[in-house]
């Protein structure tokens, strides 16, 4: 069913949103700070709003897409809100979430925060998520039209949790990054070809190796870190191996060496018969 939906911010990733909106058949207005990166859009159909606040009466679901919440702030001042549903896809962290919401639900309007998994190129297409967090009400409502942007996934009533996800994810993906840099190193320094280890190699084996993760997970929650894969001793003595092994080739391990640390912390402690769940409970002490 096609919606008047109003997307404020055209930069790269505003650009695509609004794309796959019209794409998608919606009725589609849309703001920008500088105006000329509107007319592509307006050329397959977007009305361009002059002010802000034209943009947001045009349309129930008004989208946010800026740099940072600071900028959302700014251009939502005085901005009349009442009946709108702000749904905020601009990055930022968990507290700036909770506190946009409060203030738009001052102004009369529903929030929803959003975290975007995905790069703009991959907007509408497979593989794309975006994480919502806040009035759930308001995402049921425009689920569908959510759906012609990328996979709308709901995460709960506090508007901080997409944002926290959104991180969690992240943080994940940095991990992944340095470990795979470390490894280029290393190979560098016998000069195989670093293609062939990457695609042959280690993308294999970093997609069978994440098959472990929701083990972890169950044993946090259980509080059970014992394991049948490999304990933290065995995990020590690897990593001990590691770095002789890195010296040895000249080459340092420095990405990988808190992790190292983490795990001797624990070992000291007498856990060394744990598994690498364990490991989180160090992060929170
Ligand atoms: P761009 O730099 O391409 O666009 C930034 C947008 O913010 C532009 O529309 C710009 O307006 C506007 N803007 C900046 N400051 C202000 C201000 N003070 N007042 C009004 N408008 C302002 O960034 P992206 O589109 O790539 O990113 C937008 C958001 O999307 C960010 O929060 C980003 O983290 C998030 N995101 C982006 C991803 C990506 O891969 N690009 C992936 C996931 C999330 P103007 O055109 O006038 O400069």
């Amino acid at each position: 069913m096609s919606e008047n939906i109003s997307v404020l911010g055209l930069g790269l990733m505003g650009s695509a949103l609004a794309g796959a909106l019209l794409a998608a058949g919606h009725r589609v207005t849309v703001w920008n700070r500088t105006p000329a990166k509107a007319d592509p859009l307006v050329a397959r159909g977007a009305t361009l709003a002059a002010t802000p606040a034209e943009a947001v009466a045009a349309s129930p679901l008004v989208i946010a897409c800026l740099l940072d919440y600071a900028s959302v702030r700014e251009v939502l001042d005085g901005v009349p809100l009442r009946g709108r549903v702000l749904a905020n896809l601009t990055t930022g962290r968990p507290s700036e979430a909770r506190e946009s919401a409060s203030w738009a639900i001052e102004q009369g309007a529903e929030y929803l925060d959003g975290g975007i998994m995905a790069v703009p190129q991959m907007i509408a297409g497979p593989g794309a998520l975006i994480l919502y967090s806040g009035e759930r009400a308001a995402f049921d409502r425009h689920e569908q039209a959510l759906a012609a942007l990328a996979e709308p996934r709901y995460v709960g009533e506090d508007p901080g949790m997409a944002p926290l996800l959104d991180l969690a994810m992240l943080t994940g993906m940095y991990g992944q990054f340095v470990g795979a840099l470390e490894a280029l190193a290393l190979v560098r320094s016998a000069k195989f070809p670093l293609t062939e280890f990457t695609t042959d190699l280690l993308v294999p084996w970093l997609n069978a190796m994440a098959t472990l993760q929701p083990a972890w997970a169950q044993a946090l929650e259980a509080g059970d870190h014992r394991t049948e894969v490999s304990n933290l001793e065995v995990n020590r003595a690897g990593m001990e191996n590691l770095e002789r092994a890195f010296t040895e080739q000249g080459v340092r391990l420095d990405l990988l060496l808190p992790v190292k640390a983490l795990i001797e912390r624990r070992v000291a402690k007498g856990l060394g018969h744990e598994g690498l769940s364990g490991l989180v409970l160090e992060l929170e002490d």
